[in-house]
Protein backbone atom coordinates (compact mmCIF):
# COMPACT_ATOMS: atom_id res chain seq x y z
CA UNK A 1 0.00 0.00 0.00
CA UNK A 2 1.52 3.25 -0.67
CA UNK A 3 1.34 6.31 1.35
CA UNK A 4 -1.33 9.08 0.65
CA UNK A 5 0.78 11.89 0.72
CA UNK A 6 -0.83 15.44 1.56
CA UNK A 7 -0.71 18.50 -0.29
CA UNK A 8 -0.65 22.27 1.10
CA UNK A 9 -0.36 25.62 -0.25
CA UNK A 10 1.71 26.90 2.43
CA UNK A 11 3.37 24.53 5.04
CA UNK A 12 5.33 26.95 8.23
CA UNK A 13 7.96 24.69 10.05
CA UNK A 14 8.27 26.04 13.73
CA UNK A 15 6.17 27.68 16.28
CA UNK A 16 7.52 31.00 17.98
CA UNK A 17 6.99 34.39 17.25
CA UNK A 18 8.09 34.03 13.77
CA UNK A 19 5.71 31.01 12.65
CA UNK A 20 2.59 32.10 14.19
CA UNK A 21 3.07 35.43 12.69
CA UNK A 22 3.48 34.38 9.17
CA UNK A 23 0.50 31.66 9.85
CA UNK A 24 -1.85 34.90 11.09
CA UNK A 25 -0.44 36.65 7.64
CA UNK A 26 -0.96 33.03 5.30
CA UNK A 27 -3.95 32.29 6.80
CA UNK A 28 -6.05 35.70 6.13
CA UNK A 29 -4.61 35.37 3.06
CA UNK A 30 -6.18 32.47 2.13
CA UNK A 31 -3.00 30.15 2.07
CA UNK A 32 -4.72 27.56 4.07
CA UNK A 33 -1.07 26.78 6.19
CA UNK A 34 -0.43 24.12 7.99
CA UNK A 35 1.59 24.08 10.99
CA UNK A 36 4.20 21.78 12.52
CA UNK A 37 5.18 22.96 15.57
CA UNK A 38 8.08 21.09 16.45
CA UNK A 39 8.96 20.04 19.70
CA UNK A 40 8.35 23.17 22.03
CA UNK A 41 5.03 24.47 20.75
CA UNK A 42 5.76 28.26 21.25
CA UNK A 43 9.23 28.18 21.16
CA UNK A 44 11.97 29.79 23.26
CA UNK A 45 9.49 31.94 24.61
CA UNK A 46 8.17 29.30 26.43
CA UNK A 47 11.00 29.30 28.52
CA UNK A 48 11.36 32.53 29.16
CA UNK A 49 8.98 34.43 32.37
CA UNK A 50 8.02 38.02 32.13
CA UNK A 51 8.62 39.37 28.39
CA UNK A 52 8.54 43.22 29.43
CA UNK A 53 9.60 44.15 25.46
CA UNK A 54 6.65 43.38 22.85
CA UNK A 55 4.42 46.31 21.82
CA UNK A 56 0.85 45.98 22.98
CA UNK A 57 1.50 44.40 26.31
CA UNK A 58 1.78 47.34 28.71
CA UNK A 59 2.00 46.04 31.92
CA UNK A 60 4.28 42.88 30.48
CA UNK A 61 3.36 39.39 30.10
CA UNK A 62 4.88 35.90 30.55
CA UNK A 63 6.56 34.25 27.78
CA UNK A 64 4.24 31.09 27.86
CA UNK A 65 1.17 33.26 28.08
CA UNK A 66 2.47 35.74 24.88
CA UNK A 67 2.80 32.20 22.86
CA UNK A 68 -0.68 30.96 23.71
CA UNK A 69 -1.83 34.52 22.62
CA UNK A 70 -0.35 33.96 19.63
CA UNK A 71 -1.44 30.49 18.88
CA UNK A 72 -4.94 31.88 19.18
CA UNK A 73 -4.28 34.51 16.82
CA UNK A 74 -3.31 32.37 14.29
CA UNK A 75 -5.86 29.81 14.88
CA UNK A 76 -8.73 32.02 14.88
CA UNK A 77 -8.18 32.89 11.33
CA UNK A 78 -7.58 29.07 10.37
CA UNK A 79 -4.42 28.10 10.53
CA UNK A 80 -4.31 23.87 10.63
CA UNK A 81 -2.02 23.77 13.92
CA UNK A 82 -0.55 20.52 14.39
CA UNK A 83 2.08 19.16 17.00
CA UNK A 84 4.67 17.12 14.95
CA UNK A 85 8.87 17.72 14.14
CA UNK A 86 9.86 17.88 10.47
CA UNK A 87 12.61 15.23 10.29
CA UNK A 88 13.83 15.63 6.52
CA UNK A 89 12.75 17.58 3.45
CA UNK A 90 13.49 16.94 -0.14
CA UNK A 91 13.71 20.73 -1.88
CA UNK A 92 14.85 18.98 -5.70
CA UNK A 93 11.29 19.21 -7.38
CA UNK A 94 8.64 22.21 -8.05
CA UNK A 95 6.90 21.26 -4.93
CA UNK A 96 8.73 20.55 -1.76
CA UNK A 97 8.61 17.74 0.25
CA UNK A 98 8.62 17.82 4.35
CA UNK A 99 9.22 15.03 6.41
CA UNK A 100 7.07 14.85 9.99
CA UNK A 101 8.03 12.81 12.57
CA UNK A 102 9.90 10.47 10.21
CA UNK A 103 6.62 8.92 8.86
CA UNK A 104 4.17 11.29 7.31
CA UNK A 105 4.93 13.11 4.00
CA UNK A 106 3.80 16.13 2.95
CA UNK A 107 4.23 18.32 -0.29
CA UNK A 108 3.67 22.04 -0.50
CA UNK A 109 4.20 24.86 -2.79
CA UNK A 110 5.36 27.11 -0.22
CA UNK A 111 7.43 26.21 2.75
CA UNK A 112 8.40 28.90 5.70
CA UNK A 113 10.56 27.64 7.45
CA UNK A 114 10.70 29.33 11.35
CA UNK A 115 12.80 26.62 13.36
CA UNK A 116 14.49 29.15 15.40
CA UNK A 117 17.80 29.05 17.37
CA UNK A 118 18.63 27.04 20.68
CA UNK A 119 20.53 28.70 23.10
CA UNK A 120 23.73 27.27 24.04
CA UNK A 121 24.13 26.56 28.08
CA UNK A 122 27.09 25.38 30.32
CA UNK A 123 25.29 22.27 31.45
CA UNK A 124 24.99 22.69 34.73
CA UNK A 125 22.44 21.67 36.84
CA UNK A 126 22.36 24.94 38.75
CA UNK A 127 21.93 26.83 35.77
CA UNK A 128 18.61 24.32 34.94
CA UNK A 129 16.96 24.95 38.23
CA UNK A 130 17.35 28.62 37.99
CA UNK A 131 16.62 29.05 34.30
CA UNK A 132 13.97 31.88 34.29
CA UNK A 133 14.43 33.07 38.01
CA UNK A 134 18.22 34.35 37.54
CA UNK A 135 19.49 32.69 34.68
CA UNK A 136 18.89 33.95 31.37
CA UNK A 137 20.45 33.23 28.15
CA UNK A 138 19.17 37.00 26.73
CA UNK A 139 20.21 40.06 28.20
CA UNK A 140 18.37 42.53 26.14
CA UNK A 141 15.23 40.36 27.47
CA UNK A 142 15.83 39.80 31.05
CA UNK A 143 18.67 42.45 31.92
CA UNK A 144 15.91 45.17 33.26
CA UNK A 145 14.51 42.68 36.26
CA UNK A 146 18.63 43.49 37.48
CA UNK A 147 18.47 47.50 37.65
CA UNK A 148 21.14 48.64 40.59
CA UNK A 149 22.22 44.85 41.23
CA UNK A 150 25.50 42.92 40.34
CA UNK A 151 25.17 40.26 37.67
CA UNK A 152 27.69 37.89 35.94
CA UNK A 153 27.87 36.47 31.96
CA UNK A 154 29.47 34.09 30.59
CA UNK A 155 31.26 34.04 26.90
CA UNK A 156 33.98 36.46 25.35
CA UNK A 157 32.53 36.18 21.58
CA UNK A 158 30.80 39.57 20.16
CA UNK A 159 26.91 38.52 21.61
CA UNK A 160 28.51 38.08 25.33
CA UNK A 161 30.80 41.48 24.83
CA UNK A 162 27.48 43.39 23.56
CA UNK A 163 25.60 42.42 26.21
CA UNK A 164 27.79 42.85 29.01
CA UNK A 165 27.63 46.42 27.69
CA UNK A 166 24.35 46.28 27.31
CA UNK A 167 23.74 45.25 31.32
CA UNK A 168 26.45 47.21 32.35
CA UNK A 169 24.17 50.32 31.88
CA UNK A 170 21.31 49.00 33.84
CA UNK A 171 23.66 47.03 36.80
CA UNK A 172 25.51 48.18 39.21
CA UNK A 173 28.70 45.66 38.50
CA UNK A 174 29.29 43.19 35.53
CA UNK A 175 31.57 39.80 36.23
CA UNK A 176 32.69 38.96 33.29
CA UNK A 177 33.98 35.18 33.04
CA UNK A 178 36.00 34.63 30.10
CA UNK A 179 37.50 30.81 30.12
CA UNK A 180 40.62 31.35 28.06
CA UNK A 181 43.46 34.79 28.49
CA UNK A 182 41.72 36.31 25.60
CA UNK A 183 38.51 37.45 23.36
CA UNK A 184 36.91 36.03 20.87
CA UNK A 185 34.74 39.34 19.98
CA UNK A 186 36.39 41.63 17.66
CA UNK A 187 38.56 44.29 18.84
CA UNK A 188 35.90 47.15 18.72
CA UNK A 189 33.92 45.13 20.68
CA UNK A 190 36.44 44.36 23.13
CA UNK A 191 37.71 47.83 23.32
CA UNK A 192 33.68 48.51 24.56
CA UNK A 193 33.98 45.96 27.05
CA UNK A 194 37.56 47.65 28.34
CA UNK A 195 36.35 51.27 28.33
CA UNK A 196 32.93 49.86 30.73
CA UNK A 197 33.81 50.76 34.20
CA UNK A 198 31.79 48.60 35.60
CA UNK A 199 32.60 45.50 34.04
CA UNK A 200 35.10 43.26 35.70
CA UNK A 201 37.00 40.55 33.33
CA UNK A 202 37.59 37.11 35.15
CA UNK A 203 39.70 35.61 32.33
CA UNK A 204 40.86 31.96 32.52
CA UNK A 205 37.48 31.32 35.01
CA UNK A 206 34.75 29.26 34.87
CA UNK A 207 31.38 29.25 36.56
CA UNK A 208 31.27 26.29 38.77
CA UNK A 209 28.06 26.50 40.41
CA UNK A 210 25.15 29.23 40.61
CA UNK A 211 23.96 29.48 44.40
CA UNK A 212 20.61 30.75 45.83
CA UNK A 213 17.43 30.13 48.10
CA UNK A 214 15.88 27.60 45.95
CA UNK A 215 13.96 30.45 44.29
CA UNK A 216 16.07 33.32 43.52
CA UNK A 217 20.31 33.73 42.59
CA UNK A 218 22.33 35.48 45.56
CA UNK A 219 26.12 34.08 44.32
CA UNK A 220 27.86 32.14 42.27
CA UNK A 221 30.99 29.97 42.53
CA UNK A 222 33.58 30.56 40.12
CA UNK A 223 37.44 28.66 39.46
CA UNK A 224 39.96 29.86 37.43
CA UNK A 225 40.98 27.19 35.26
CA UNK A 226 44.63 27.92 35.54
CA UNK A 227 45.74 28.37 39.29
CA UNK A 228 42.20 26.37 40.37
CA UNK A 229 41.14 28.88 43.27
CA UNK A 230 37.88 29.55 43.85
CA UNK A 231 35.60 32.80 44.61
CA UNK A 232 32.29 33.33 45.55
CA UNK A 233 30.46 36.62 43.99
CA UNK A 234 27.68 38.07 45.18
CA UNK A 235 25.14 38.12 42.11
CA UNK A 236 21.86 38.08 41.92
CA UNK A 237 21.64 37.33 37.39
CA UNK A 238 23.35 34.99 35.61
CA UNK A 239 23.79 35.65 31.99
CA UNK A 240 25.23 32.85 29.72
CA UNK A 241 26.57 34.17 26.20
CA UNK A 242 28.19 31.52 24.70
CA UNK A 243 26.75 31.11 21.47
CA UNK A 244 23.41 30.06 19.63
CA UNK A 245 22.85 27.15 17.67
CA UNK A 246 20.28 27.49 14.61
CA UNK A 247 17.86 24.88 14.16
CA UNK A 248 19.18 24.14 10.37
CA UNK A 249 20.32 20.76 10.39
CA UNK A 250 17.53 18.98 8.18
CA UNK A 251 18.39 21.66 5.62
CA UNK A 252 21.96 21.03 4.70
CA UNK A 253 21.50 19.27 1.72
CA UNK A 254 19.33 22.23 0.33
CA UNK A 255 19.34 25.57 1.95
CA UNK A 256 23.20 28.18 1.48
CA UNK A 257 23.91 28.64 5.23
CA UNK A 258 26.35 31.09 6.98
CA UNK A 259 29.54 29.05 8.74
CA UNK A 260 27.61 29.17 11.93
CA UNK A 261 24.12 27.61 10.09
CA UNK A 262 21.88 30.48 9.95
CA UNK A 263 19.58 29.82 6.76
CA UNK A 264 20.99 32.92 4.41
CA UNK A 265 18.04 35.06 2.65
CA UNK A 266 17.98 37.68 -0.03
CA UNK A 267 18.31 40.96 0.76
CA UNK A 268 15.35 42.44 2.40
CA UNK A 269 13.81 39.39 2.10
CA UNK A 270 12.63 35.74 3.46
CA UNK A 271 13.47 34.08 0.52
CA UNK A 272 16.01 31.07 0.53
CA UNK A 273 18.17 29.97 -2.71
CA UNK A 274 15.39 27.46 -3.42
CA UNK A 275 12.18 28.69 -4.89
CA UNK A 276 9.16 28.78 -2.81
CA UNK A 277 11.73 28.45 0.30
CA UNK A 278 10.98 31.21 2.87
CA UNK A 279 12.96 31.80 5.91
CA UNK A 280 12.09 33.34 9.31
CA UNK A 281 13.00 34.60 12.72
CA UNK A 282 16.27 33.75 14.50
CA UNK A 283 16.60 30.74 12.22
CA UNK A 284 18.22 33.51 9.61
CA UNK A 285 19.11 36.33 11.79
CA UNK A 286 21.91 35.61 14.32
CA UNK A 287 21.66 40.01 14.79
CA UNK A 288 18.50 40.71 16.36
CA UNK A 289 17.26 37.81 17.86
CA UNK A 290 13.95 39.35 19.68
CA UNK A 291 10.42 38.67 19.49
CA UNK A 292 9.36 41.67 17.48
CA UNK A 293 11.63 41.10 14.83
CA UNK A 294 10.84 37.67 14.47
CA UNK A 295 7.23 38.17 14.14
CA UNK A 296 7.94 41.10 11.64
CA UNK A 297 10.16 38.98 9.46
CA UNK A 298 7.22 35.97 9.95
CA UNK A 299 4.90 38.58 8.04
CA UNK A 300 7.72 39.34 5.71
CA UNK A 301 7.43 35.37 5.02
CA UNK A 302 4.08 35.13 4.63
CA UNK A 303 3.66 38.29 2.22
CA UNK A 304 6.27 36.84 0.07
CA UNK A 305 4.23 33.48 0.01
CA UNK A 306 1.88 34.78 -1.00
CA UNK A 307 3.13 36.90 -3.70
CA UNK A 308 4.63 33.51 -5.22
CA UNK A 309 1.89 31.40 -4.80
CA UNK A 310 -0.24 34.41 -7.29
CA UNK A 311 2.60 34.76 -9.52
CA UNK A 312 2.95 31.36 -10.45
CA UNK A 313 -0.73 31.13 -10.80
CA UNK A 314 -0.52 33.71 -12.92
CA UNK A 315 1.66 32.37 -15.45
CA UNK A 316 -0.07 29.15 -15.49
CA UNK A 317 -3.61 31.32 -16.49
CA UNK A 318 -1.04 33.16 -19.41
CA UNK A 319 0.34 29.45 -20.64
CA UNK A 320 -3.30 28.04 -20.51
CA UNK A 321 -4.57 31.21 -22.34
CA UNK A 322 -1.68 31.18 -25.14
P1 LIG B 1 30.75 32.93 19.34
O1 LIG B 1 30.74 31.50 18.95
O2 LIG B 1 31.43 33.91 18.46
O3 LIG B 1 31.43 33.08 20.78
C1 LIG B 1 31.09 32.23 21.82
C2 LIG B 1 31.91 32.60 23.02
O4 LIG B 1 31.49 31.79 24.11
C3 LIG B 1 33.40 32.36 22.84
O5 LIG B 1 34.15 33.36 23.48
C4 LIG B 1 33.62 31.02 23.55
O6 LIG B 1 34.88 30.89 24.15
C5 LIG B 1 32.61 31.11 24.65
N1 LIG B 1 32.18 29.78 25.08
C6 LIG B 1 31.69 28.78 24.33
N2 LIG B 1 31.40 27.71 25.09
C7 LIG B 1 31.74 28.06 26.36
C8 LIG B 1 31.69 27.39 27.60
N3 LIG B 1 31.21 26.14 27.69
N4 LIG B 1 32.14 28.03 28.71
C9 LIG B 1 32.59 29.28 28.62
N5 LIG B 1 32.66 30.00 27.47
C10 LIG B 1 32.24 29.37 26.36
O7 LIG B 1 29.20 33.30 19.59
P2 LIG B 1 28.47 34.73 19.62
O8 LIG B 1 27.08 34.47 19.98
O9 LIG B 1 29.24 35.69 20.45
O10 LIG B 1 28.53 35.23 18.10
C11 LIG B 1 27.96 34.44 17.06
C12 LIG B 1 28.17 35.16 15.72
O11 LIG B 1 27.38 36.34 15.69
C13 LIG B 1 29.63 35.64 15.53
O12 LIG B 1 29.95 35.52 14.18
C14 LIG B 1 29.58 37.08 15.94
O13 LIG B 1 30.58 37.86 15.33
C15 LIG B 1 28.18 37.49 15.46
N6 LIG B 1 27.66 38.62 16.24
C16 LIG B 1 27.83 39.87 15.76
C17 LIG B 1 27.39 40.96 16.46
C18 LIG B 1 27.59 42.30 15.89
O14 LIG B 1 28.21 42.42 14.85
N7 LIG B 1 27.08 43.33 16.53
C19 LIG B 1 26.69 40.84 17.75
C20 LIG B 1 26.57 39.47 18.18
C21 LIG B 1 27.05 38.42 17.45
P3 LIG B 1 36.22 30.63 23.27
O15 LIG B 1 36.54 31.95 22.66
O16 LIG B 1 37.18 30.21 24.32
O17 LIG B 1 35.90 29.56 22.30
Amino acid sequence: MTEEIEHVKCLIIGSGPAGYTAAIYAARADLKPVMYTGIVPGGQLTQTTDVENFPGYPAGIMGPEMMEDFRKQAERFGTDIRFGYATGVDFSGPVHKVIIDEIKTLTADTVIIATGATAKWLGLDSEQKYNGFGVSACAVCDGFFYKGQDVAIVGAGDTAAEEATYLAKLCRKVHMLVRRDEFRASKAMQHRVFNTPNIEIHYNTEAEEILGDGKTVNALRIINNQTKEHQVLDITGFFVAIGHKPNTDIFGKWLEMDESGYLITKADSTQTNIEGVFAAGDVQDHIYRQAVTAAGSGCMAALEAERYLAAKEHAIIETTEQ
